[in-house]
């Protein structure tokens, strides 16, 4: 047979799923891997989709999406964030933040265009990166700036080839969030070199300690910046695979030139579920989001005085708890905590070289169930005891 493309075959399977297909062959294994919620999606959600399929509402939509959704999430956008977007021209209805992800990267890439990312960063980012044909280059982002994006790190990556910066925050794997001061000092950096930001807000709900803040706010940017967000997290949507892309008319017109030909519209009854969700969920956010936090608190608190050195997450529902005292790497600690305690976690390196020397702990886990793992992960330290390091 011929050969498939030299792309794909370069393409690594996810770290995260080689961690989870080896957990789900095991009996009593506890996972802290997920990142999904765990709560279902409330039901008044459901019931509207329910209610748009019972009255016929089973053919496709426009290509961008219903109009009905596309106002609601641009007001949802502008009350919330300090958005501006047209829902006409500048919104476009996704399979899910991770089809308007890989739009984004296909609409703007050519071929050697280099796409900076941050290490650690989502799986997904660096291959839809390759998949259209644009070079990868990282800034290593340390725990020492709570993982931060500093404006210096920016200015070192930027090459005459840069065509633009993805960014997360809240941050999945880190936890890490970048607030709107912090975002003041890189906004002359991105407005000089003219490169545009892909920003992936999907976590934008769940930031804890401090108002949300987005590069979209700044005026003088907000043309270079495409805001890629969806229903999966704030609204515990996964399934419905819902999301959503708002950026200025040229570079939300290329994405829906792709999308109309690879999608055609997104699903029709998760758009309705998607209305209802924006109109009248923002109190089920608030209650789950208000569970994570105490979640988070927990481990944060348990797992520094068990030794592990945890930078306090102040968004999503991750940890990224620092293993060095092990003397393991992070893959050997994973391996070795699922084989002995039966807790599985995913290891840091899952998303990039920088997270070496670490572990990704999702708290979309009960209270009850995270208890438990720390319980496991207590007794693991006491066979394998934590050694001192400066
Ligand atoms: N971005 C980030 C940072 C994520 O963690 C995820 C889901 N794990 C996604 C995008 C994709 O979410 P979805 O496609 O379900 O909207």
């Amino acid at each position: 047979m011929k050969e498939l493309s030299n792309v794909v075959q370069q393409i690594k399977p996810s770290g995260i799923r080689k961690f989870f297909d080896l957990a789900s062959t095991m009996e009593g294994v506890i996972s802290l891997g997920v990142g999904e919620p765990d709560f279902d999606t409330p039901w008044h959600i459901c019931e509207n989709a329910i209610y748009s399929m019972s009255n016929g509402k089973t053919h496709y939509t426009a290509n961008r999406g219903l109009l009905e959704l596309r106002k609601v999430i641009c007001e949802f956008h502008r009350i919330r964030y300090g958005q501006n977007y047209d829902p006409e021209k500048e919104t476009l209805i996704t399979v899910g933040g991770s089809e308007a992800i890989d739009l984004a990267m296909r609409a703007l890439i050519n071929p050697g265009d280099e796409i900076i990312v941050m290490d650690p960063n989502y799986v997904a980012y660096e291959p839809s990166i390759q998949l259209a044909g644009g070079t990868v280059v990282r800034i290593r982002l340390k725990e020492e700036n709570d993982f931060k994006l500093l404006p210096e790190d920016l200015k070192a990556a930027i090459t005459p080839k840069t065509k633009a910066i993805m960014l997360n925050f809240p941050s999945n794997p880190t936890g890490g969030v970048m607030t709107y001061e912090d975002y003041e000092k890189i906004v002359p950096i991105i407005k000089e070199s003219d490169i545009y930001v892909i920003s992936d807000e999907i976590y934008a709900e769940l930031s804890f300690d401090q108002e949300f803040a987005s590069l979209a706010q700044f005026p003088e940017i907000r043309d270079q910046v495409i805001v890629i967000n969806g229903f999966s997290k704030a609204f515990a949507m996964t399934g419905w695979r819902l999301g959503y892309a708002l950026a200025n008319k040229e570079v939300s017109g290329a994405m829906t030139k792709i999308h109309q030909y690879v999608i055609m519209s997104a699903p029709t009854a998760a758009q309705y579920a998607g209305i209802e969700a924006m109109m009248h969920g923002i109190d089920d956010v608030l209650k789950m989001k208000n569970d994570y936090l105490n979640r988070r608190n927990l481990l944060v608190n348990r797992l520094n005085r068990m030794g592990f050195k945890t930078n306090c997450p102040h968004g999503t529902f991750y940890v990224f708890p620092n293993i060095q005292r092990t003397g393991m790497t992070s893959d050997e600690f994973c391996s070795k905590l699922l084989e002995e305690e039966l807790v599985a976690c995913v290891p840091g390196t899952a998303f990039g070289d920088s997270g070496e020397g670490f572990i990704r702990i999702s708290y979309a886990y009960s209270l009850d169930h995270i208890k438990q793992a720390l319980d496991r992960m207590e007794h693991f330290i006491q066979n394998h005891p934590l050694k001192d390091i400066d």
